[in-house]
């Protein structure tokens, strides 16, 4: 039997176990996931290969590290030093990152989208704003600290802490901090969240599972919002192909993935 993991701190939350079990089970894939509640990033390569797992995702806060262990990267996990899904390929541990097209099929039916605020500078973000920039969108940045934007400056974004930050109007704004996740914070103070809030057409949370206080106030205002669950079916559904190494059709995957959301 195939084991795969996801790890992350927190873990508990995380609904992929569920995802790809659904997939495995209604399958026939002799396969099985779990969770690993990893505290040190920088043991995540002798965790995964003690585990003797085929593959893994990585969930907040060891996306970057995953990038660091891997002993090769693929595709767009390359441009952005992110890594959410790992493979063991005869013993070597190869990275991929599947969180941007996800998030691209989650924002699907939002037309128009020109002007992207995100809030936050990690791991997702770095992935979202480098996808974007794929597709010309001028993407600008807001983050609590200024240690994480040269890499976004270096991209072309325009960047701003919460000291500094200047409004404009935007067409999509998106919570990748993780503010709301564990506790019931706002991405950034509600003097700076508010004002953005009626200036965007649409609003999207990384956050899946629960209305953050950010999609609260989101949703109190009429603004059109999705949670993080549409980015998390899509980036599920490309991690699944690459760990079955795509001997399953992709719009079975698909379906028993997304139905374990209603379970
Ligand atoms: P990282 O740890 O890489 O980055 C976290 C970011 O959040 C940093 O910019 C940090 O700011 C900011 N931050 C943390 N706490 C707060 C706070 N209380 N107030 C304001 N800003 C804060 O995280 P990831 O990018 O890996 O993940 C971010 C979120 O996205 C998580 O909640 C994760 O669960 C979710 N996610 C969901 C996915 C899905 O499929 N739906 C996929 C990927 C992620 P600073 O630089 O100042 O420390």
């Amino acid at each position: 039997m195939q084991l795969f993991s996801i790890f992350g701190d927190p873990v508990s939350h995380s609904r992929s176990p569920l995802m790809h079990n659904s997939v495995f089970k209604n399958l026939d894939y002799n396969a099985c996931y779990t969770r690993t509640h990893l505290l040190d990033g920088s043991k995540l390569k002798e965790t995964f290969f003690s585990l003797g797992l085929n593959g893994a995702n990585v969930t907040v806060p060891h996306k970057e590290a995953a990038f660091n262990a891997c002993d090769e990267v693929r595709g767009f996990a390359k441009t952005v030093g992110v890594v959410n899904t790992l493979v063991n390929e005869n013993g070597k541990l190869i990275g991929y990152n599947t969180d941007a097209d996800g998030f691209m099929y989650a924002i699907e039916e939002f037309n128009n989208i020109n002007n992207i605020l995100i809030l936050g500078a990690g791991g997702t973000a770095k992935a979202l704003a480098a996808r974007f920039k794929q597709d010309n969108i001028n993407v600008s940045i807001l983050n609590r600290s200024e240690k994480r934007l040269p890499y976004f400056k270096d991209l072309g974004c325009t960047c701003f802490t919460w000291n500094d930050f200047k409004l404009t109007t935007y067409d999509l704004v998106v919570n990748t901090t993780s503010a709301g996740l564990k506790d019931e914070d706002l991405p950034a103070p509600k003097e700076l969240i508010e004002p953005i809030l009626k200036h965007t057409s649409y609003v999207a949370d990384a956050i899946y599972g629960k209305l953050t206080p950010f999609l609260q106030l989101a949703k109190a205002k009429n603004i059109t919002y999705k949670d993080g669950a549409d980015m998390l079916l899509g980036q599920g559904v490309l991690a699944n192909e690459l760990f079955v190494n795509a001997e399953l059709n992709k719009i079975d995957i698909k379906k028993y993935m997304a139905r374990s959301f209603s379970l």
